[in-house]
């Protein structure tokens, strides 16, 4: 392979994977801090992450992840069945190991890009991104999270979003898991008792309002996530907050700050 370096700097080291029989370069260089513009709405957004979709945002927007997937993944079954009928050992199970293994590698490869084009596209437009706290094992038993994040694991999300807001000036507010972010009305503040994993649609009996369960609790993450950085910066519309000085106020509580 022959190609020129994406970055200007000295390049420090390189090393060379190979997976699934893929070879892969990875090089070290040293660059001098780039500043990426800004986010383009200075805004702030919630994100929910969940099973049907990748991510629900705030803003009504519902990104459902790489479509290829499906039809790879109707594949390793295929796969997977005819390695099952070679002989251990021979020649023939060697080639269906060796391709069903790279089948696994190039899902894999799709999840990535997925995850990474999300946490792209949300930190290039949104500068206070509120997510909940999702670093649960019991998280992975329960299906609640699409099968990219929880192969990715939610760290890794977690840490895509930080570093990218962080490179745009931008800010990511990890709401705290007890928050119950999809049984709070986010026109009234309301709380239901008890919300079933089917309920997709719900109207609040205090207000009214008639909720998509996932835009519902992404803005009560944006609500949270807005409300714990005008606390922290004392800036105006911080109301109640900003009377209450070194005391918690009532929005930070539960709230796990990044700085
Ligand atoms: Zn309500």
């Amino acid at each position: 392979m022959c190609e020129s370096l994406r970055l200007a700097g000295k390049i420090v080291s390189a090393s060379i994977d190979r997976v699934a029989d893929r070879w892969y370069a990875s090089i070290v260089v040293d660059t001098i801090a780039s500043f990426l513009p800004p986010a383009e709405n200075q805004g702030a957004v919630g994100v929910d992450f969940g099973v049907t979709a990748l991510a629900t945002l705030s803003t009504g927007e519902i990104v459902v992840g790489p479509k290829a997937l499906r039809t790879l993944l109707a594949r390793v079954k295929r796969l997977a069945r005819s390695l099952s009928r070679k002989v251990k050992g021979s020649r023939n199970y060697a080639k269906a190991k060796n391709k069903l293994a790279r089948l696994h590698a190039r899902i894999a490869d799709i999840r990535r890009d997925g995850l990474h084009k999300l946490t792209t596209s949300i930190t290039c437009r949104f500068h206070i991104i509120g997510i909940e706290d999702l670093n649960v094992k019991g998280m992975l038993g329960n299906r609640r999270l699409a099968r990219s994040i929880a192969d990715m694991g939610f760290g890794e999300l977690r840490r895509q979003l930080e570093y990218k807001a962080e490179w745009r000036g931008g800010q990511v507010v990890v709401v705290d898991r007890w928050y119950p972010s999809s049984k709070t009305c986010s026109c009234c503040g309301h709380r239901l008792d008890t919300l079933d994993l089917q309920v997709r649609q719900w109207r609040c009996p205090h207000c009214g309002a008639l909720h998509d369960r996932d835009v519902n609790a992404a803005t009560n993450l944006r609500n949270m996530a807005v409300s714990s950085t005008v606390a922290a910066c004392g800036g105006e519309g911080a109301g109640l907050a900003g009377e209450a000085q070194g005391e918690t106020g009532p929005s930070e509580a539960g709230i796990q700050q990044q700085s």
